[in-house]
């Protein structure tokens, strides 16, 4: 599976903390990130993720053509609610095409531990079919 990792800057140690407790499982897939939330999670693990721009500088953009091109399974972004973000549009187009193409998004931890444990039990596995019939 292909997984996306994004956090906004008061939401990097979360994210980071998330990835060191779900390491086992991400190992097993192909990780994307924006640049710096991908940097900080190589720095604390031994994943090994491909890292686009910045969120601000296109980031969310490139994963979102991913979706679009049917290459992106999960989308885990973790937003800040309570900080306005200069990138704002981009971030609203990232979510609008997880919509649009149905991809499982979650933007809490909480959702992301589900999506993660959904993972981890092939509850997903669906994305592989749609993937291989496009
Ligand atoms: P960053 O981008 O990982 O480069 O900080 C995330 C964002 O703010 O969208």
């Amino acid at each position: 599976m292909n997984i996306a990792l994004v956090a906004h800057d008061k939401k990097k140690k979360d994210i980071v903390n998330f990835s060191i407790a779900y390491e086992r499982i991400f190992e097993k897939h192909n990780l994307f990130a924006t640049g710096t939330t991908g940097t900080r999670i190589q720095e604390a693990t031994n994943l090994t993720i491909h890292r686009f721009n910045s969120g601000p500088l296109g980031g969310d953009q490139q994963i979102g053509a991913m979706i679009a091109e049917n290459k992106m399974d999960i989308v885990i972004f973790l937003r800040d609610p309570l900080t306005a973000q200069p990138h704002e549009p981009d971030i609203l187009a990232l979510m609008r095409l997880c919509d649009v193409h149905n991809i499982p998004l979650a933007t809490n931890i909480g959702g992301a531990e589900l999506l993660l444990k959904g993972l981890e039990r092939g509850d997903l596995s669906w994305r592989k079919v749609i993937r291989q019939s496009d």
